[in-house]
Order: C-alpha cells, then sequence, then structure tokens
C-alpha cells in the first residue's frame, strides 16, 4: 500500500470544506478591496527564490524542494554538482508565494510606470523542506495578497485591516487574536541598523549560540528570532529597529499607526519582529491565536525593494499569507467548525420499472440543471433502502417515482423531516422543490 510523503496531507470531506471556505471568504473580502486571484506554477527557477527572498534565509539555505527533471537527475548525480545546469533547469517548489506573484508582476508588466497599482490574490500550496510537526508541513497551504505600486501608509493599514476582517469572518473573535508590529527600516536606515546588530552580537558573542554567530555574519537581524531561549534573552538588550528608523520611515511607521487607531484595530508593537524572509522593509506584522498553540497563523509586510530584485522597476509593494492548516488548529482549538456540515441534497427514489428509472434519471438532471444538489440510488436498492440512504445523506426532501407517478405524468415530493406527502406534475417538479428548499 502507498504511503503519502511525511509532512503532507490529503484534503477531503470537512477539512477540504474548510479549504473551499476559506477561498471563499477571500474571494468575497479581498474583492471587495479590489483584489484579483493570480495563480503562478508550483515550481519557479531557484532564481526567483534566491533573489526575491534571499540567499541568507533558512527558507532557501535549508527549506526549499529543489526540482530537477528525471532526465537531468542521472547527469546530476553522475556530476556530484549542479555548477554544469542552466539557471532554467535548476527549479524549486514554491515556498512562499510572494516571490512568483512578483516575477510574474514583472514578467507580464501588471504595474506599468504611472499606473493603478496591481491587487492580487492567491490561494495555494507552498512547500518547504522543514521537519514535520503539529501546525508544521512539507506542504501546505496558503491564502495570500500581494499589493504592488502602494506606498501609502494608509495601504499598509488597510492591508492589517482587510486580515484582521478576514480572521473574524473565518470564525475567531478579535479578542482571541493578537496583532503584532514593527517597522524594519529600508534602504536607507536599514544598513546601519544591521551593522549595529551585527556588532552587538559579535560584543555578546560568548553568551550566543553558533548559529546566532553565524547569523551575524549574514543575517544579523534573525537573531531575534531565534530559538534559543538564552539567545532570546541577550538579544532583549540589542539595539531596536523603531529607534534606528530615517525620518520618512518613522513618518510612515507613525501614520500607519494613526490609521489603525483610526480605525479601531488593537495591535501591540514588538520592536524585535523580524520577519524569516529578507525583502521586507518597514511595516511587518504577524497574528497570533492567543492560546492556540500553533504559533503565527500569518503574517506579512512591507517589500518596496522586491520588484527590483525580481528585475523590475521600482515598485513599492506590501502583502501578506495567512496559512490554512494552522488556523485550522487554532479554530478547532476554539471549537469553531469551519467547514461547516456536508450539505444536504434532494434524493429522487424510484421503483425499479424501466419507465418509473426513466422518469428518474429525467428528474435529476433537471434538478442539477437548477443547481438542486440531486442523490439517487445507482446499486439496485430496494425503495424502503433507499429511504435509509436518503436519511443517510441528509436529504431534506425525497422525490418518488413509482408506477403512479408515471402513470399520472407526476412526481411524489416526500418532507425528510415532517414525512408529508403531495403530488406534483412532472413539469412544475423543479419549482416545488425550489419552493420547499427555500
Ligand atoms: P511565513 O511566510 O513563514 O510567515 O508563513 C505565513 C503563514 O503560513 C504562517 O503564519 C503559518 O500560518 C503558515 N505556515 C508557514 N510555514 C508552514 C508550515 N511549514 N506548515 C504549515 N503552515 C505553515
Amino acid at each position: 500500500m502507498g504511503q503519502k510523503v511525511q509532512g503532507t496531507e490529503d484534503l477531503f470531506g470537512g477539512y477540504m470544506r474548510a479549504w473551499q471556505r476559506m477561498q471563499d471568504v477571500a474571494r468575497e473580502l479581498f474583492g471587495a478591496y479590489g483584489f484579483d486571484m493570480i495563480e503562478t506554477p508550483a515550481i519557479e527557477q531557484v532564481d526567483t527564490f534566491v533573489h526575491g527572498i534571499g540567499e541568507s534565509t533558512d527558507v532557501v539555505r535549508k527549506e526549499m524542494f529543489r526540482v530537477v527533471s528525471g532526465a537531468l537527475f542521472g547527469d546530476l548525480l553522475e556530476k556530484g554538482s549542479e555548477a554544469h545546469l542552466k539557471p532554467r533547469q535548476r527549479m524549486a517548489m514554491r515556498p512562499e508565494g510572494t516571490a512568483g506573484v512578483v516575477r510574474a508582476a514583472v514578467e507580464n508588466n501588471f504595474v506599468p510606470q504611472g499606473a493603478a497599482p496591481a491587487k492580487l490574490w492567491y490561494a495555494e500550496a507552498m512547500f518547504r523542506g522543514e521537519r514535520p510537526q503539529k501546525g508544521r508541513l512539507r506542504q501546505f497551504h496558503q491564502v495570500g495578497v500581494e499589493w504592488l505600486g502602494a506606498s501609502d501608509p494608509a495601504a499598509d493599514a488597510e492591508c492589517i485591516i482587510m486580515l484582521m476582517e478576514y480572521f473574524e469572518r473565518l470564525g475567531f473573535k478579535r479578542d482571541d487574536l493578537r496583532l503584532v508590529i514593527n517597522s524594519m527600516g529600508d534602504a536607507a536606515c536599514r544598513p546601519a541598523y544591521r551593522e549595529k546588530v551585527r556588532a552587538f552580537i559579535l560584543d555578546h558573542a560568548d553568551e550566543m549560540c553558533e548559529d546566532c554567530l553565524e547569523r551575524a555574519q549574514i543575517n544579523p537581524l534573525r537573531a531575534f528570532d531565534c530559538k534559543n531561549d538564552h539567545c532570546r534573552e541577550v538579544m532583549k538588550g540589542a539595539p531596536l529597529a523603531p529607534d534606528n528608523l530615517c525620518e520618512e520611515c518613522a513618518a510612515h511607521y507613525a501614520a500607519v499607526k494613526r490609521y489603525l487607531d483610526a480605525a479601531g484595530v488593537a495591535y501591540v508593537e514588538d520592536p524585535t519582529l523580524v520577519r524569516g524572509l529578507d525583502y521586507y522593509t518597514r511595516t511587518v506584522f504577524e497574528v497570533e491565536a492567543v492560546g492556540s498553540g500553533v504559533g503565527a497563523i500569518g503574517g506579512g509586510g512591507r517589500y518596496d525593494g522586491l520588484v527590483e530584485l525580481e528585475g523590475g522597476k521600482p515598485t513599492p509593494g506590501l502583502g501578506f499569507a495567512v496559512g490554512f492548516e494552522r488556523i485550522a488548529l487554532a479554530l478547532a482549538a476554539a471549537g469553531v467548525e469551519m467547514g461547516g456540515e456536508e450539505p444536504s441534497c434532494v434524493y429522487v427514489a424510484c421503483t425499479g420499472g424501466e419507465a418509473e428509472r426513466a422518469a428518474a434519471f429525467e428528474a435529476r438532471l433537471a434538478l442539477r440543471g437548477a443547481g438542486v444538489r440531486a442523490e439517487a440510488d445507482y446499486q439496485g436498492r430496494s425503495l424502503k433502502s433507499q429511504f435509509k440512504q436518503a436519511d443517510k445523506l441528509r436529504a431534506r426532501l425525497c422525490v418518488v417515482i413509482g408506477g403512479d407517478e408515471v402513470a399520472a405524468g407526476a412526481a411524489t415530493l416526500r418532507d425528510m423531516g415532517t414525512h408529508e406527502q403531495v403530488q406534483v406534475p412532472a413539469a412544475e417538479l423543479v419549482d416545488a422543490v425550489l419552493a420547499r428548499l427555500e
């Protein structure tokens, strides 16, 4: 018997309905904010992620699933290095959505100079070669948005407001959510800040773990995120990003907070919040479902340099992504059933004659044509066990077609709750069903 790959899941039943609901709510809410859906390929050239996410990030260094075609695989093993591969032959499964969407925006020129911003949302599987554990999968699903061409701090605030509204519509209570924000500065002020943090880590080298010493060389800000408690304690004394912003970044951050205050959205400022990917500038944010024990359920921020890194003209941008599996876990912990019950149906039962079966066949097609979920028996069951099956499928109504009905050119409608029955002409069946389902 085959087995699924470790850290992957099959989506079906209520779990699948929950994932669909996340998409439905996104379509409606993000649509109201002017976002259109996009789907980019699940595989991209490795360079797309290296340029965008950053060579020094854990995601790029350790967690990407790399892809080569079968034809090149043997060759790769034989040569023992990928040095001979052309850039287009080096591929990876997407570990996150932003780099691919930005690559698509540049390639298709979504934001020509002076044009209105491009607002895009996606619902896609992501792939990361992490060690699987609760809430941490190798294939997981994200809903996310990318807003390209907007530098106004109102966009940051609206993005966050939309995210919090999204969580509420999915079933979270606002009080159970903790929104954390920070500003990480930009190309003008971050390099100097990064140097300060590097110097701080090197000053405290004897107190920090090996990983943090390595981070000091390549990506010092990541030391704020170290899994080692002691390192995090030491980092509490490190210089903080909000104290090291240039004037423009400070003004931008202050405006974002003013807009959030005006909208009555509660937030906590965490000057140590740094997000794992290199591309963030200025505003960053994360949302946690308090007490759910699954970590962050979503996060995002501004990435004003990313479009350029992907080869486009300087274009500001921002976005967020939320993780389906963690949201489902957090909602389940809060007792909220996100997927809802299996949809009910109308069951079309009939006795065994050819004319009855033909009439039932026609009735099913007509009902489905009107959008009704019509079920029936396809295994030669008796009428009695057809009713049983109708109950099992939670049918609200049964259409019954026997010899009498065929002779009268009619169908009997049976309410499965009250067991009331009425006969209606076959031509009026669909309307009669629709009227009762309302
Ligand atoms: P990130 O891009 O790492 O900030 O991820 C955004 C969201 O995706 C997180 O807040 C999680 O909800 C979810 N997520 C990230 N990595 C995983 C994973 N390995 N398994 C499940 N969900 C994940």
